[in-house]
């Protein structure tokens, strides 16, 4: 509880990590600014985007991490993770080499934090079913492993896409709430 002091404001700072071109730029614009670019640089993005929601009536503000390109060089910085209260872990399900790298981005996202941090697995480019390398079921069979949450998206035709986010928000709301 807050307390009973309404007017209280929650900052959950929540980062997307996962290989080069899965989508996770893209991931972020569609749901910030409602916007999918097909040629979109790896080297194109900027640090975070802030979202607000309400939940419960409260306001909440949720500060969304890219990488802007930094996972090519494997050089994501330990201040990128610090203060994250959630994750977004991504692969392209039509390029089974993203998924195979999913247990090393938790491994690096796990020996960065020191709290509880509300994880979603995501499966993006979800359109692609024509070419899909990774079955839903080894999505879910992993998240469940792992202790993730999980679900398949498609930047490009928005499908999940806020709900991967709301998921993730609403998590982190319970968890410190
Ligand atoms: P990042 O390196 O993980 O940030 O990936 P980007 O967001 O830059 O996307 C890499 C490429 O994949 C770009 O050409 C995007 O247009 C494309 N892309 C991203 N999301 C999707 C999606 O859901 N479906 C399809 N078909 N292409 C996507
Ligand atoms: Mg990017």
């Amino acid at each position: 509880g807050d307390g009973g002091r309404d007017s209280q404001e929650y900052l959950f700072k929540i980062v997307i990590v996962g290989d080069s071109a899965v989508g996770k730029s893209n991931l972020l614009s569609r749901y910030a600014r409602g916007e999918f670019d097909l040629h979109s640089k790896a080297t194109v993005g900027v640090d975070f985007q802030t979202q607000c929601l309400e939940i419960d009536g409260k306001e909440v503000k949720a500060q969304i991490w890219d990488t802007a390109g930094q996972e090519r060089f494997r050089a994501v910085t330990s201040a990128y993770y610090r203060g994250a209260f959630g994750a977004l872990i991504v692969y392209d399900i039509s390029r089974r080499s993203t998924f195979d790298s999913v247990s090393r981005w938790l491994d690096e996202l796990n020996s960065h934090s020191d709290t509880t941090v509300a994880k979603m697995l995501v499966g993006n480019k979800r359109d692609l079913e024509e070419i899909r390398d990774v079955s839903v079921e080894e999505g879910k069979n992993l998240a469940e492993a792992e202790g993730l949450f999980f679900i398949e998206t498609s930047a490009f035709d928005s499908t999940n896409v806020h709900k991967a986010f709301e998921i993730v928000i609403r998590e982190i709301y319970d968890n410190v709430s």
